[in-house]
């Protein structure tokens, strides 16, 4: 093995090219060729602002950490892989020792080295070393490129049918119609759920998302003038409830609320849109503290929960589910660039639309030696 070029984050908006040194796997431990990697809202935001809340990036850090790729190298112990198998990465090792990862929710591992999040490089180079438990085997009938997207699918799982605990023939509601709001979409959907509403104030991604897995998406009303944020989420719930005919309880309600959006308006709606005793999963992160209506919170015994990335589990449901048939993650791959080219894949995943004038949902950039 020579070469190791990865793609760098240095600064605000200053990114380059940079030879890395090779990882040796260690005991327990495979070094993946890195073939395919899609790019996401996070890893723009390191790009734009370099840093998400409290993980700043103080010192040069590699991107990305959507990856899929072929194992180059096993390490010692390791019997269940062997070099040129197709792998999904999922990118958080963890402590293994502590009361999160012990109890089976180590995506609260306050030790986890996450990929491309400060101080640990992602996924954008040539090989990247990663516990052998967290390198999955991809069946034959799933692509690489597949193999990539179980990192967001599994953000959709974990927040859909292991916090959300939806069940076959209940309805839910998706604020937020990218990539991770269609995710969780497909997974209702691969789950039966009876309804799957997408809310977004795109109406191409509406239109996407009505094609893709949502039985019926609504447009959110304009703001009107002087209107306080707290009244216009009250009229905007109001007027999705009349358009879609939505029930306030009993058959016709919504069972489960997603918010995949972030957006403070999309989170005030919700917690008037999900029936009482329902339950709301916030997927996305909002941009600033929220004003909520608590008491309606209170008097509808809402179950609101915060969902971060995936834990024991998400990450075979995920390729269970795509390998099945269940889901198809085709449809959302819209972009693909070479590694040399990974600049303009977050340009594209920055501004929603390709060079081709076209709608980016997910855009993928190849390995170095990929096609
Ligand atoms: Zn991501
Ligand atoms: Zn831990």
């Amino acid at each position: 093995m020579t070469d190791n070029p990865a793609f760098v984050l240095r600064n605000i908006e200053d990114v380059v090219f940079e030879e890395r040194p090779i990882q040796e796997p260690k005991e327990g431990e495979v070094l993946v060729a890195v073939k395919k990697t899609g790019i996401c809202g996070s890893d723009v935001h390191y790009l734009l602002h370099g840093g998400i809340g409290d993980f700043i990036v103080k010192s040069p850090m590699v991107l990305g950490h959507e990856s899929a790729g072929l194992v180059a190298k096993v390490g010692p112990g390791i019997n269940h892989l062997k070099v040129g198998d197709r792998v999904a990465m999922e990118p958080g090792a963890t402590c293994r020792k502590c009361e999160y990862c012990k109890c089976g929710r180590y995506e609260l591992c306050p030790d986890i080295a996450f990929a491309a999040t400060p101080p640990y490089d992602g996924t954008l180079q040539r090989y990247y070393r990663i516990p052998a438990d967290l390198a999955y085997p991809i069946p034959d009938n799933m692509s690489l490129e597949d193999g990539a997207l179980m990192e967001p699918l599994s953000v959709a799982v974990h927040a859909v049918h292991i916090l959300g605990g939806l069940r076959a023939c209940q309805s839910i509601m998706v604020f937020g119609c990218g990539p991770v709001g269609l995710l969780c979409m497909a997974v209702a959907k691969s789950f039966g759920a009876s309804r799957i509403v997408g809310i977004d104030i795109i109406n191409s991604r509406l239109e996407f998302a009505k094609q893709y897995a949502a039985t019926d998406t609504f447009m959110p009303p304009e703001v009107q003038e002087g209107e306080a944020s707290i009244a216009y989420s009250r009229r905007s719930a109001d007027e999705m409830k009349r358009q879609l005919k939505i029930a306030g309880r009993g058959a016709g309600a919504i069972d489960l609320v997603i918010d995949a959006s972030g957006a403070p308006s999309s989170i005030q709606t919700a917690i008037y849109v999900v029936k009482p005793g329902g339950t709301f999963v916030q997927v996305g992160a909002a941009k600033s503290p929220v004003e909520i209506d608590i008491t309606t919170l209170v008097v509808k015994e809402i179950t609101y929960k915060g969902s971060f990335r995936y834990g024991p589990g998400d990450y075979p449901l995920a390729i269970s589910l795509v390998s099945q048939g269940r889901i198809d993650l085709k449809p959302l791959v819209t972009h693909r660039y070479a590694f040399t080219e990974a600049i303009s894949a977050f340009k594209s995943t920055k501004t929603g639309k390709g060079d081709d004038g076209k709608i980016v949902i997910k855009a993928i950039i190849s390995g170095p030696d990929a096609p």
